[in-house]
């Protein structure tokens, strides 16, 4: 039973766990001069044993689902590790990814059996120059290779992220390149809109464009939108006969997207976010440090939910704590 309540009556079966504040890519919009540390934050990233204790407080707070994500999660050396401990022990019922692939190709075969149970690849375009021209890396190829790898080994839930943006990848073409790819595979393809976050003003203005240019797109190509249920998330979804994939559309600037909000997040050292955005959450990691401390880190994250606000106020430029989207993963 999932006890997890704000004050706006939405629960929170689904956690978006941070591994890592490190990343190896360049995306424009997140991390366009790469990661750099900071130098005014020294504290390291949770551990295994952390992450172990926390993840079991969440099952025991009814959540079901833990997202891994980063910076880049992958980075980690024990990102595996972390996998296994929490399908082990914690009764978490589905342990996911969020990645940026780059070594997809290599790690297929341990992302299987470490019994991961989902994979969101984020590839922004089809076109590996575009590819390069976003993440600032040629590896394209891999990550497709990957995908294929994967596919090999039977592992199912295989979702794809781009954002969307002006000029770069909003094109009929770009997206009939996807409709191609997801005709003859089992893989959902998501946009998601470009989101204004501290750092990225210039290129938000620039790039930024309504998730509605794809919705167009998809009403005019006999897409059909599939009604959801309760704890959906974001992601509108579409179908279409014959194809073995779905398209999907996050569009967080729409009106009453904050209402389906299902999600809180953890950062890589710990601090609680209620939000993607907004300046609202602490640091809860000294309530992860022995066995039992869990009821009171029960308490502290029940206790939080009160704070949370009913919306993002992003529409009118509140970006929040956040400088980019690799501390909170997306
Ligand atoms: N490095 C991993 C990856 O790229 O998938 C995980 C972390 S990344 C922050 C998670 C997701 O957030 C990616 O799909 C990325 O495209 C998306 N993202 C990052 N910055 C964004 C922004 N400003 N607006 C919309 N999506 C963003
Ligand atoms: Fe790295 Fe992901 Fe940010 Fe790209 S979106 S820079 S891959 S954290």
């Amino acid at each position: 039973m999932n006890i997890l309540k704000d004050n706006f009556g939405r629960r929170f079966p689904y956690i978006r766990l941070s591994i890592s504040d490190v990343c190896n890519f360049k995306c424009g919009y997140c991390l366009p001069d790469g990661y750099k540390i900071n130098k005014a934050d020294n504290r390291t990233f949770i551990n295994t044993q952390e992450i172990g204790r926390l993840a079991k407080a969440l099952s025991e707070l009814g959540v079901s689902k833990i997202r891994l994500t980063g910076g880049e999660p992958t980075i980690r050396k024990d990102y595996l590790e972390i996998i296994k401990i929490i399908k082990k022990n914690s009764g978490i019922k589905k342990t996911v990814i969020t990645t940026n692939g780059y070594k997809l190709n290599k790690i297929a075969k341990n992302l299987k059996d470490s019994g991961l149970d989902g994979i969101n690849i984020s590839i922004d375009s089809l076109n590996s120059k575009t590819f390069k021209q976003v993440t600032g890396h040629d590896r394209l190829h891999e990550i497709l290779e990957g995908i294929q790898e994967l596919q090999k080994l039977n592992f199912k839930n295989i979702k794809i992220n781009a954002v969307l943006m002006k000029g770069i990848n909003d094109s009929e073409k770009d997206f009939k390149e996807w409709s191609n790819f997801i005709k003859n595979n089992e893989i959902d393809f998501r946009y998601i809109e470009l989101m204004q976050t501290g750092d990225n003003l210039d290129y938000f203005q620039k790039y930024h464009i309504s998730a509605n240019k794809f919705v167009d797109f998809l009403n005019n190509d006999k897409w059909i939108i599939q009604t959801f249920g309760k704890d959906a998330g974001p992601s509108k979804n579409f179908i279409k006969a014959e194809y073995k994939g779905k398209f999907g559309v996050i569009a967080p600037y729409s009106k009453d997207f904050c209402k389906s909000c299902n999600r809180l997040r953890i950062t890589a050292k710990g601090d609680l976010r209620l939000c993607l955005f907004g300046d609202t959450g602490i640091n809860i990691r000294h309530l992860m440090q022995k066995d039992d401390q869990i009821e009171e880190l029960k308490d502290l994250i029940l206790n939080q939910l009160n704070y949370k606000k009913e919306s993002h106020y992003l529409e009118i430029g509140e970006t929040g704590l956040n400088k980019n989207l690799s501390t909170i993963g997306g």
